[in-house]
């Protein structure tokens, strides 16, 4: 049957409404299906992200010809949505897919194929753009790739390099070249982690340490690691970052769901004043009025998804600044209230629910605050 927060939608094929029953039967009979009160639960595990690999869905929009299920991006939406809202504890599989996806499109077919296949059979790759003085500005980066014989040396440090410590490559974007436009010149190189000269140091967040800093102290890499073409760096990191935001926008509303389906099965059980706290009318509007928030969540997320498939790629930043405004400030909203819902017990550990709060307070953060997308948006009305 099919949950209240599921049931708003695009019409799916026959085989994407199997997929979303097989994955959430899979992720119920692997996963504890109770939720989980554990406040700082492992958050990926290699095991069963290579389990996914095996069956095909860790990989899914990776091109077959690169080990992957060639699927579309609708299929990835419905699966980072089921995979969040099951507490599925693979984390680094979004990053890896953030990172594949600007392979596929800029990656020559050597690098797809020397990297991608690992990727599709459960591994990890991370990406290294923000520095501790550019998070938001990110065309101000200062991290410096010089050219070397016949390849790079890189040297700079960056910032909130999020699953670097379990990914095998970190794509580092970097500057290669010195031009009066800032927005030129940068250029992104493919660096494995085992490399000789990096170091990275884990960063304590609310949410755990999965995020790190990454020390580049003069890194050498062949020149083979360009991934693109040099120079061109920003306008395939801005390309990126519309995937990274749809990406997150999709897990954004796993995560809604979660807090959602927690605070309502509490507010149905729990008794004050003799009867349960779910028939008070404060509670019976704030749970319309989150299941209305999640529906249109839902929908937007899925339309753009379904755009971006029609159009095979084009631009779409506003669809992806929409899905990723409107899907976090949602998940945000919905674990706030839901912990509101639960009084006391939203508050405690022994609950998930202030961990839901900690994990959706990051998702208008990263990929562009909310105040970015909100620029972003604006940029397109021609104010
Ligand atoms: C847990 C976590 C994981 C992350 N993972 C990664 C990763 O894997 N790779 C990576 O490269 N980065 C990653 N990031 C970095 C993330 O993308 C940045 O934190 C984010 O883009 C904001 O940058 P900042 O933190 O430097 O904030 P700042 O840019 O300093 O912004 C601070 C505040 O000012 C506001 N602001 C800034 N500029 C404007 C403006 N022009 N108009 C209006 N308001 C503005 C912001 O909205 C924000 O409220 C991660 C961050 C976190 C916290």
């Amino acid at each position: 049957m099919r949950e209240a927060t599921q049931r708003y939608g695009v019409d799916l094929s026959d085989e994407q409404a199997a997929f979303v029953d097989a994955l959430r039967d899979f992720f119920a009979r692997e996963l504890d299906p109770s939720p989980r009160g554990d406040s700082e639960p492992e958050m990926h595990l290699e095991g069963l992200a290579k389990r996914l690999g095996d069956l095909g869905w860790y990989g899914l929009t990776i091109p077959e010809e690169y080990g992957g299920s060639g699927g579309s991006f609708l299929d990835l939406v419905l699966m980072l949505e089921e995979t969040a809202r099951a507490e599925a504890p693979i984390k680094a599989h979004s990053v890896t897919l953030i990172v594949a996806s600007i392979l596929r499109r800029f990656g020559s077919h050597d690098q797809k194929y020397a990297l991608l296949p690992a990727a599709a059979a459960g591994g990890a790759l991370a990406i290294a753009m923000s520095e501790a003085d550019t998070g938001s500005d990110i065309a101000s980066i200062k991290t410096r790739a010089i050219e070397d014989g016949d390849g790079w040396m890189i040297t700079g440090s960056k910032m909130w390099c999020s699953w670097a410590h379990k990914a095998d490559h970190i794509l580092v974007v970097c500057r290669t070249d010195v031009e009066e436009d800032r927005h030129a010149g940068l250029s992104m190189l493919m660096v494995p982690r085992s490399a000789e000269g990096l170091r990275l140091n884990p960063i304590p967040t609310m949410g755990g340490a999965n995020t790190c800093e990454v020390h580049l102290d003069g890194v050498t890499v062949p020149g083979s690691s360009l991934i693109g073409r040099r120079g061109e760096g920003w306008k395939q990191l801005m390309a990126g970052l519309d995937y990274e935001r749809l990406i997150i926008a999709a897990l954004a509303v796993g995560q809604a769901r979660r807090s959602f389906e927690v605070g309502l099965a509490y507010v149905k059980q729990r008794e004050q004043y003799g009867r349960s706290i779910g028939s008070f009318q404060v509670q019976r509007h704030r749970f319309a009025d989150l299941l209305a928030t999640i529906a249109q969540a839902r929908v937007f997320v899925q339309w753009a998804a379904v755009r971006i498939d029609e159009r095979n790629g084009g631009p779409f930043s506003q669809e992806a600044s929409i899905a990723k405004l409107v899907a976090t400030e949602a998940a945000k909203h919905c674990a706030l209230e839901c912990l509101q819902a639960m009084g006391g017990y939203g508050y405690a550990s022994e609950y998930p629910m202030e961990r839901y709060v900690r994990e959706a307070l990051v998702m208008p953060i990263y990929g562009g605050t909310s105040e970015i997308q909100r620029n972003i948006i604006a940029r397109t009305l021609d104010l």
